[in-house]
Protein backbone atom coordinates (compact mmCIF):
# COMPACT_ATOMS: atom_id res chain seq x y z
CA UNK A 1 0.00 0.00 0.00
CA UNK A 2 1.82 3.32 -0.86
CA UNK A 3 2.89 5.98 2.10
CA UNK A 4 0.45 8.89 2.45
CA UNK A 5 2.13 12.05 2.31
CA UNK A 6 2.05 15.36 3.27
CA UNK A 7 3.58 16.33 -0.02
CA UNK A 8 4.28 19.97 -2.15
CA UNK A 9 2.56 18.17 -4.81
CA UNK A 10 -0.99 18.06 -3.10
CA UNK A 11 -3.36 20.54 -4.94
CA UNK A 12 -3.75 23.63 -2.33
CA UNK A 13 -7.15 23.57 -0.74
CA UNK A 14 -8.71 27.11 -0.23
CA UNK A 15 -7.94 27.10 3.59
CA UNK A 16 -4.73 25.99 3.51
CA UNK A 17 -2.22 28.61 2.57
CA UNK A 18 1.13 27.44 0.83
CA UNK A 19 4.09 28.37 2.25
CA UNK A 20 6.74 30.10 0.19
CA UNK A 21 9.03 28.47 1.85
CA UNK A 22 10.18 24.99 2.71
CA UNK A 23 12.76 23.19 4.13
CA UNK A 24 14.29 19.63 4.33
CA UNK A 25 16.87 17.75 5.90
CA UNK A 26 19.21 14.84 4.98
CA UNK A 27 21.25 12.87 6.47
CA UNK A 28 23.56 9.67 5.61
CA UNK A 29 26.38 7.76 6.65
CA UNK A 30 29.15 4.96 4.59
CA UNK A 31 31.77 3.00 5.80
CA UNK A 32 35.21 3.03 4.44
CA UNK A 33 36.82 0.72 2.27
CA UNK A 34 39.94 0.95 0.55
CA UNK A 35 38.57 -1.13 -2.30
CA UNK A 36 36.85 1.97 -4.09
CA UNK A 37 37.74 5.60 -4.72
CA UNK A 38 36.35 8.24 -2.61
CA UNK A 39 33.41 10.09 -4.36
CA UNK A 40 32.11 12.89 -2.31
CA UNK A 41 29.48 15.31 -4.34
CA UNK A 42 30.51 14.06 -7.83
CA UNK A 43 33.85 15.31 -7.29
CA UNK A 44 36.89 12.08 -7.10
CA UNK A 45 38.50 12.85 -3.47
CA UNK A 46 42.14 11.54 -3.08
CA UNK A 47 43.97 10.45 0.26
CA UNK A 48 41.21 8.77 2.19
CA UNK A 49 39.24 5.41 1.45
CA UNK A 50 36.19 4.83 -0.62
CA UNK A 51 33.09 4.04 0.79
CA UNK A 52 31.04 1.08 0.92
CA UNK A 53 27.16 0.73 -0.67
CA UNK A 54 25.31 -0.20 -3.69
CA UNK A 55 25.69 2.96 -5.67
CA UNK A 56 29.07 5.04 -5.49
CA UNK A 57 28.04 5.51 -2.20
CA UNK A 58 28.67 9.25 -2.30
CA UNK A 59 27.49 10.72 1.16
CA UNK A 60 26.88 14.39 0.19
CA UNK A 61 24.61 13.00 -3.05
CA UNK A 62 22.29 10.83 -0.62
CA UNK A 63 22.02 13.42 2.28
CA UNK A 64 21.12 16.29 -0.28
CA UNK A 65 18.24 14.20 -2.49
CA UNK A 66 17.21 13.35 0.97
CA UNK A 67 16.84 16.70 2.27
CA UNK A 68 15.12 17.81 -1.06
CA UNK A 69 13.21 15.20 -1.20
CA UNK A 70 11.53 15.69 2.74
CA UNK A 71 11.26 19.53 1.55
CA UNK A 72 8.84 18.55 -0.84
CA UNK A 73 7.19 15.65 1.37
CA UNK A 74 8.32 13.51 -1.18
CA UNK A 75 9.34 10.77 0.88
CA UNK A 76 13.10 8.99 0.30
CA UNK A 77 15.99 8.30 -1.55
CA UNK A 78 15.33 4.50 -0.47
CA UNK A 79 11.76 4.39 -2.16
CA UNK A 80 13.14 6.01 -5.59
CA UNK A 81 16.57 4.28 -5.84
CA UNK A 82 15.81 0.90 -3.48
CA UNK A 83 19.34 -1.01 -2.90
CA UNK A 84 17.87 -4.26 -3.69
CA UNK A 85 17.73 -2.94 -7.10
CA UNK A 86 20.79 -4.07 -9.47
CA UNK A 87 19.89 -0.94 -11.90
CA UNK A 88 21.48 1.12 -8.96
CA UNK A 89 24.42 -1.07 -8.50
CA UNK A 90 27.53 1.40 -8.41
CA UNK A 91 25.25 4.21 -9.62
CA UNK A 92 26.06 7.63 -10.00
CA UNK A 93 24.27 9.71 -7.16
CA UNK A 94 24.69 12.99 -9.05
CA UNK A 95 22.22 11.05 -11.13
CA UNK A 96 19.86 10.79 -7.89
CA UNK A 97 20.25 14.15 -7.01
CA UNK A 98 19.21 15.09 -10.43
CA UNK A 99 16.28 12.92 -9.98
CA UNK A 100 14.91 14.53 -7.01
CA UNK A 101 15.08 18.03 -9.03
CA UNK A 102 13.17 16.74 -11.74
CA UNK A 103 10.77 15.24 -9.35
CA UNK A 104 10.19 18.42 -7.73
CA UNK A 105 8.70 19.88 -11.06
CA UNK A 106 5.55 18.68 -10.03
CA UNK A 107 5.20 20.64 -7.13
CA UNK A 108 5.75 23.93 -8.11
CA UNK A 109 8.89 24.42 -5.52
CA UNK A 110 12.35 24.86 -7.06
CA UNK A 111 15.49 24.53 -5.22
CA UNK A 112 16.33 27.61 -3.30
CA UNK A 113 19.82 26.94 -1.60
CA UNK A 114 21.47 24.18 0.12
CA UNK A 115 23.87 23.62 2.93
CA UNK A 116 26.22 20.78 3.28
CA UNK A 117 28.44 19.30 6.11
CA UNK A 118 30.44 16.24 5.93
CA UNK A 119 31.82 14.77 9.29
CA UNK A 120 35.29 12.92 8.93
CA UNK A 121 39.00 12.70 10.03
CA UNK A 122 39.87 12.05 6.84
CA UNK A 123 40.26 13.70 4.19
CA UNK A 124 40.31 17.60 4.22
CA UNK A 125 37.77 18.84 2.21
CA UNK A 126 39.02 22.15 1.86
CA UNK A 127 41.15 21.58 -1.30
CA UNK A 128 38.09 19.59 -2.72
CA UNK A 129 35.34 22.40 -1.54
CA UNK A 130 35.06 24.70 -4.69
CA UNK A 131 34.93 21.88 -7.18
CA UNK A 132 31.82 20.10 -5.27
CA UNK A 133 29.35 23.08 -5.15
CA UNK A 134 30.24 23.57 -8.87
CA UNK A 135 29.28 19.46 -9.30
CA UNK A 136 26.46 19.89 -6.67
CA UNK A 137 25.29 23.18 -8.49
CA UNK A 138 25.40 21.89 -11.88
CA UNK A 139 22.65 19.15 -10.96
CA UNK A 140 21.04 21.34 -8.61
CA UNK A 141 20.35 23.75 -11.29
CA UNK A 142 21.39 26.67 -9.04
CA UNK A 143 24.66 28.80 -8.96
CA UNK A 144 27.15 27.47 -6.91
CA UNK A 145 27.01 30.92 -4.67
CA UNK A 146 24.14 28.90 -3.61
CA UNK A 147 25.08 26.11 -2.78
CA UNK A 148 27.44 25.62 0.65
CA UNK A 149 30.04 23.19 1.65
CA UNK A 150 31.75 22.38 5.21
CA UNK A 151 33.69 19.91 6.36
CA UNK A 152 34.18 19.00 10.26
CA UNK A 153 36.19 16.56 11.92
CA UNK A 154 34.72 14.39 14.94
CA UNK A 155 37.90 15.36 17.56
CA UNK A 156 38.27 11.61 17.09
CA UNK A 157 35.61 10.40 19.02
CA UNK A 158 33.42 7.53 18.25
CA UNK A 159 33.23 5.53 14.98
CA UNK A 160 33.88 8.29 13.12
CA UNK A 161 37.32 9.10 15.15
CA UNK A 162 38.27 5.96 14.23
CA UNK A 163 38.19 6.23 10.44
CA UNK A 164 35.29 3.81 10.26
CA UNK A 165 33.63 6.32 7.79
CA UNK A 166 32.43 9.10 7.37
CA UNK A 167 28.82 11.10 7.50
CA UNK A 168 27.11 13.27 6.17
CA UNK A 169 24.15 16.52 7.04
CA UNK A 170 22.24 18.54 4.42
CA UNK A 171 19.76 21.40 4.31
CA UNK A 172 17.57 22.48 1.62
CA UNK A 173 15.16 24.78 1.25
CA UNK A 174 12.91 25.00 -1.80
CA UNK A 175 11.40 28.26 -3.14
CA UNK A 176 7.51 28.70 -4.47
CA UNK A 177 7.61 29.37 -8.06
CA UNK A 178 5.74 32.73 -8.50
MG1 LIG B 1 23.93 6.46 1.33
Amino acid sequence: MPRERSGASRPPSGSVKIPPVRVGIGYDSHRFTSRRPLILGGVLVPGAPGLEGHSDADAICHALTDAILGAAGLGDIGEMFPDNDSANKDRDSIQMLEAAVRSLSATGYDVGQVDVTVIAEVPRLGPHRQAIRERLAAALGIDSERVSVKGKTNEGMGWIGRNEGLACIAVATLNRKR
